[in-house]
């Protein structure tokens, strides 16, 4: 049973849920590269291995989202992302294993060698893939494959948001704390004095931070934003935040409806770099760093927050504090999945993601 549906049991009738995961996440002390980095205490959550095929924090928004999905009774999903997106690939995955059909809408990206595994992933997964040049084509193109799916199925595909950030998705992470909650009381680590975070579309920092508070919990969140404002900056985390914290409440009165205002948020900038997708200096670093310890990281999303908090660590803001990176990126080895898989096969236009060079940065992660 999910320890948010133990604390709420009228969550557990009135939400859509279906088991895709291995949960609890580890929980993991990294004591060598805490006192390297100037950290009182430093611990991984291993949400890399939430998935037994295919990991990391799309899973726990899915377990939610296609559960709505199948609740409508749909055949198919649609979603949307750049080319290289876990979040559409994570979408394939499991849609497939539910016996949904997936459509992924997908975006230019800067290139790299995990923009191609998930592509073959997703193919390999049966996912219908569109590639589009701007988000109006998308707009576009949603619309003419709604109505020819439509045409096809008897029904429209289900739409899942980008990132899987919706109040439903977002009740995954509301649960990750509630999890967290468990694990600190077992005694697996202490209470963490700050929890950091990629920042995509923020499901990811706004569940954890509802489910935080609604658990009794003092961590504090720190989300690293790595895309642009319009998806990860203040007045979107704060509307997911609330909308959120609304649908609880309304799925079960004693769910508290708390107001969260901009001096609960503590979002940084600081590391997002140029671009979407394009690594810096300072993320590939720091998917080095962890890499000599064992843990798999890599340059777009938890790079990023990697080397936010071990900024902050070397600036000696953290040597008495417990710090928790959570590990949003998959781990799983899907090598067997793709290996037999053509790119060729897949539309003309994701060719050049196989055939055109990966970004200078990605090669040190080769
Ligand atoms: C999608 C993703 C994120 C961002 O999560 P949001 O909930 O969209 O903020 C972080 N890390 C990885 C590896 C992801 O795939």
């Amino acid at each position: 049973m999910l320890p948010l549906f133990d604390a709420y049991p009228r969550l557990k009738d009135a939400l859509p849920y279906v088991r895709l995961g291995e949960l609890p996440t580890p929980v993991r002390e990294m004591p060598e590269l805490s006192r390297e980095a100037g950290i009182g205490r430093l611990y991984v959550k291993r949400d890399d291995v939430s998935g037994a095929v295919y990991g990391g924090n799309k899973v726990r928004k899915l377990e939610f989202l296609l559960a709505d999905a199948l609740r409508y009774g749909a055949k198919e999903v649609m979603t949307f992302g750049c080319a290289g997106s876990n979040h559409a690939t994570a979408t394939a995955v499991y849609s497939h294993q539910q016996g949904l059909r997936s459509i992924s809408m997908l975006l230019p990206q800067p290139n790299a060698a995990g923009v191609r595994r998930n592509l073959l992933l997703s193919y390999a997964s049966g996912a219908e893939l569109h590639h589009y040049a701007t988000s109006r084509a998308v707009s576009a193109g949603v619309t003419r494959q709604s109505a020819a799916h439509q045409r096809r199925v008897g029904r429209p595909p289900y739409v899942i948001p980008a990132g899987g950030s919706s109040p439903l998705g977002a009740t995954g992470f509301v649960n990750a704390a509630f999890e967290l909650s468990k694990q600190i009381a077992a005694g697996e680590m202490p209470e963490p004095d700050l929890i950091y975070v990629p920042g995509g579309t923020v499901g990811t920092g706004a569940g954890l931070m509802l489910g935080l508070h609604a658990a009794g919990l003092r961590s504090h969140v720190v989300v690293v934003r790595v895309t642009g404002e319009k998806f990860a900056g203040m007045q979107r985390i704060l509307s997911l935040l609330n909308e959120t914290a609304v649908m609880l409440h309304a799925s079960d009165a004693s769910f508290r409806e708390t107001h969260f205002t901009e001096e609960g948020v503590h979002l940084i900038h600081d590391f997002y770099g140029e671009e979407y997708a394009l690594y810096t200096r300072e993320s590939v670093d720091a998917v080095l760093r962890f890499r000599g310890h064992g843990i798999r990281l890599e340059g777009t999303y938890t790079g990023k927050a990697a080397a936010a908090m071990l900024h902050d660590g070397e600036k000696g803001g953290l040597r008495d504090k417990v710090v928790l990176l959570w590990n949003t990126y998959n781990s799983r080895d899907f090598t067997h999945l793709i290996e037999t898989v053509d790119y060729r096969r897949l539309p003309k236009a994701f060719h050049r993601y196989f055939e055109e060079d990966v970004q200078p940065l990605d090669k040190e992660l080769a």
